[in-house]
């Protein structure tokens, strides 16, 4: 059955009348398969990244079944657990829940490490329905006896992915052992390997399984471009995109901390207003930085993979990697903060030669070729490439054929 329109989902009135405030016209394909299926009461698995729509494909039939049961006690036990790997994830679906719940009587908190535990425990104590959770501060709670997940009746893993690329794999055992057998179980993740497969084994009954986009395949309205650029003009062909080519707003992606701090004083330097989004940041700090440029006063955010992780900016049309990540999986994640629910989006890799194992390593994740081009006036120095092999060895066929592929594309359009 194809679902064509919220209408034809068994949401109540009061969520279907948000949806039409919200200006939201139909359900993305995540959803239309997604909620009849939740709201049978099955387990699912959904292989969706951020962009698809999939936060509202639980969040609101989760919305329709907590309405629809009984509330018993005092305080409200907790009736849904919400599992995301980072906090700014959890801060992306505690928005979500308060905006998609508008209007009915479900409360929600959100708990997640970096910042005070205090105040958090007060918000527990009211007693929610439903709680957004990073494992281990939720795990700090459970120890400290702030709260019980004794009456669970619906857990997801958003990101469940990145939650195991994390190492939450303990925290998500121990958690499990306080949580009733008896439940709904939904599992969202952008990929998928081996280990999550062991995880959903272990996790769900008798799921039913959806994926929106064949596996670990970049949102289809993502354009990909990889440039081949001299290491030491990677900064400023970043600076010529914002400037000349009035890339902003723009969200740059460096491997490291100390990277992603170099290039946002870099980029100030050269009048850029940029600022690095990482992990040692305080968490007041990244909100800071997170709400300039969601209020557009930032031309360019540079952040590193975890920290950038749940973005959720909607008008965001560019994205650079100065690198490609070290996880090629990271890749998608990255090239997924653009083009989002349908928007067109470009994402740009500067690639270096010696970048070359990465690259492929991102090909056969994606499975299929990210050909190379050159921007014109930021073109390689190819007699810098490599130092020259010896005479037919295997590195000198490679590097034959790929000085042959990049001077056969000076146009800019060549493949590899
Ligand atoms: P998500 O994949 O959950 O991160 O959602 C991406 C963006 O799409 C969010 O900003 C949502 O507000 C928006 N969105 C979700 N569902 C719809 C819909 N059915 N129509 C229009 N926008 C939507």
């Amino acid at each position: 059955m194809s679902i064509a329109s919220f209408a034809e989902l068994a949401l109540s009135p009061r969520l279907q009348q948000t949806l039409s405030e919200l200006g939201y016209a139909a359900p993305t394909p995540i959803q239309a398969r997604a909620i009849p299926t939740i709201l049978a009461g099955r387990d699912l698995m959904a292989g969706a990244q951020t962009g698809t729509g999939k936060t509202a494909a639980f969040v609101l039939p989760l919305l329709e079944q907590l309405q629809q049961q009984p509330q018993e006690g005092s305080p409200r036990p907790i009736r849904a657990l919400i599992l995301v790997p980072t906090r700014e994830l959890a801060v992306q679906v505690f928005d979500s829940v308060a905006r998609y719940g508008q209007g009915t009587s479900l409360t929600s908190t959100q708990v997640y490490g970096g910042v005070s535990i205090a105040a958090q425990v007060e918000a527990l104590q009211q007693g929610v329905d439903i709680l957004i959770a990073t494992p281990g501060r939720l795990l700090d709670h459970l120890r400290q006896g702030a709260l019980s997940l004794g009456s669970l009746s619906h857990l997801v893993f958003d990101e469940a992915d990145r939650m195991l690329d994390m190492g939450f794999m303990d925290e998500i055992k121990a958690l499990l052992k306080q949580i009733p057998a008896d439940r709904q179980t939904l599992l969202f993740s952008a990929t998928c390997d081996d280990n999550l497969y062991a995880l959903s084994r272990v996790l769900l009954r008798d799921p039913e399984l959806i994926e929106v986009a064949p596996r670990n395949t970049t949102a289809a309205e993502v354009e990909q471009r990889v440039y081949t650029v001299d290491g030491e003009r990677k900064v400023a062909l970043v600076e010529h995109l914002i400037k000349v080519k009035e890339w902003a707003p723009v969200l740059i992606f460096s491997r490291t901390r100390q990277g992603a701090d170099k290039l946002a004083q870099q980029l100030g330097k050269a009048g850029i207003n940029a600022l690095a989004f990482h992990g040692d940041l305080s968490q007041g700090a990244r909100e800071k930085v997170l709400l300039a440029f969601r209020a557009g006063t930032l031309q360019a955010l540079v952040a590193t993979d975890v920290a950038a992780r749940g973005l959720d900016i909607l008008d965001l049309n560019y994205v650079i990697n100065l690198e490609f990540p070290f996880v090629a999986e990271d890749y998608v994640h990255r090239i997924g903060r653009t083009g989002r629910a349908g928007n067109k989006g470009l994402a740009i890799t500067l690639f270096s030669p010696e970048d070359a194992p990465l690259l492929e390593k991102v090909e056969a994740v994606l499975d299929t070729r990210l050909p190379q081009q050159w921007f014109p006036g930021f073109e390689p120095d190819l007699t810098r490439f490599e130092p020259e092999p010896r005479r037919n060895s295997k590195a000198a066929q490679k590097q034959r054929a790929r000085k042959q592929a990049l001077s056969g594309n000076q146009s800019g359009k060549g493949k590899r």
